[in-house]
């Protein structure tokens, strides 16, 4: 038997493996679908999916990185090791409206499947479970802590309503602002008093202003947390949170000095006192490996859909991955599950991730994940080659 027609035959028996998880898969993802958990309050979906996990031969650590709700799933030994990142947080009263679950269904599905790839040519699969990526970037504090330092390459496929096999997503961090003003009587003593929320709405003038002379793609964006007690007190607090995107880092730090300045020149019109806080958490830019997305393409495509080299969409958002890609070799796909005018982070598409057109693109995107580990794991030299366009290490 020559060795394209072992790795043909291997393909074949994924899929196989994915179709004989059908029924449970999808369970699975309707049962985290219809039980929404914020970020690092997963516990009922990292329960479910680390035993799902287990009963199918994975050894399990829970817990890593000091985060109850992430886990890593291993099977099999020695390289190449290849991880497959499953996300399950949802979001604020919209619930599964990132399709979360879809990708937990995803990463374990392709997890169990590729112990056939893993058992005829050797090497290891790690099915990494990352919370909160919405809200607290699970994977860059799992990034921080080592978790992807003995990992060759990372992959996991993302719901939206493109196929495609790579994606863009901007640098972004997050700041907390506060106002501290004095209290008076707004009408009886306004000379007396100094406003907290008239720092807040002139930074907000500020940030407009500054929007129209930034470059392309960046983002600054907030909400006033506080704005005052009563109409007929001058407000001696006011609270905002923000979050700036940039293409890329060097941007993004040149940008944050500006965004700041916009709220310490408003302190110093109102004579409030501005205190702020930048995020802990900074999310990285999405670093596309081209070599390892293009197989993952062709995968992909060859279960019927057609995929994109690169999204088209104008609707940048950020991911954790991206701090995943600096530090290893990764794919971040994107896989249809609704028609091009929903859009993520709404209603709509909350119900796609739950919907035939959503079982249909996890089960895609299992098998699409899982024939990539069998060519990982049968051509070391295309390990070689996706390595050597990330620059080794
Ligand atoms: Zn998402
Ligand atoms: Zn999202």
């Amino acid at each position: 038997m020559t060795k394209s027609s072992v790795i043909a035959e291997l393909k074949a028996l994924v899929i196989k493996e994915v179709e004989a998880q059908q029924k449970q898969l999808r369970e699975l993802s309707l049962k985290i679908h219809s039980a929404p958990e914020l970020g690092f309050k997963e516990t009922k979906a990292s329960g479910w999916l680390t035993q799902y996990l287990e009963k199918n031969g994975f050894a399990i650590e829970r817990g890593i990185s000091g985060l109850p709700t992430a886990f890593k799933g291993s099977y099999g030994e020695g390289k190449p090791v290849i991880a497959i990142l499953a996300e399950y947080d949802a979001l604020p009263k919209l619930g599964h409206a990132c399709g979360h679950n879809l990708i937990a269904g995803s990463a374990v599905g392709a997890g169990v499947a590729s112990k056939a790839a893993i058992d005829r040519f050797g090497g290891s699969v790690l099915v990494i479970g990352t919370p909160a990526e919405e809200l607290f970037g699970g994977k860059a504090i799992m990034a921080e802590q080592g978790v992807f330092n003995s990992v060759d390459l990372a992959m996991m496929v993302h719901p939206g309503v493109y196929d495609a096999a790579t994606t863009q997503a901007l640098a972004c961090i997050g700041l907390d602002v506060e106002f501290l003003g004095k209290a008076a009587h707004a009408s009886a003593q306004p000379e007396a008093g100094i406003n907290a929320l008239e720092a807040m709405l002139l930074s907000f003038a500020a940030i407009n202003s500054l929007r129209q002379h930034i470059k392309d793609k960046a983002r600054i964006h907030g909400i006033i947390t506080d704005g005052g007690e009563a109409a007929n007190i001058v407000p001696a607090h006011s609270a905002g949170i923000f979050i700036v995107r940039a293409e890329d880092d060097g941007y993004l730090d040149e940008l944050r000095e500006r965004v700041l300045d916009c709220f310490v020149g408003a302190a110093a019109a109102t004579g409030a006192r501005l205190e702020y806080r930048w995020g802990k958490v900074r999310y990285a830019p999405l670093r596309n490996n081209l070599a390892l997305a293009r197989l993952f393409r062709q995968n992909m495509q060859s279960l019927g859909r057609k995929v994109l080299l690169s999204n088209p969409s104008k609707a940048f958002g950020s991911t954790d991955m991206g701090n995943v890609s600096q530090i290893v070799p990764a794919i971040h796909p994107d896989v249809a599950i609704a028609p091009k005018e929903v859009i993520a982070h709404s209603p709509e598409f909350a119900q796609a991730a739950a919907s035939e057109a959503g079982i249909k693109g996890m089960l895609d995107s299992a098998k699409a994940l899982a024939m990539t580990v069998v060519d990982l794991v049968a051509n070391p030299e295309i390990v070689a080659r996706i390595k050597r366009e990330f620059g080794g290490r």
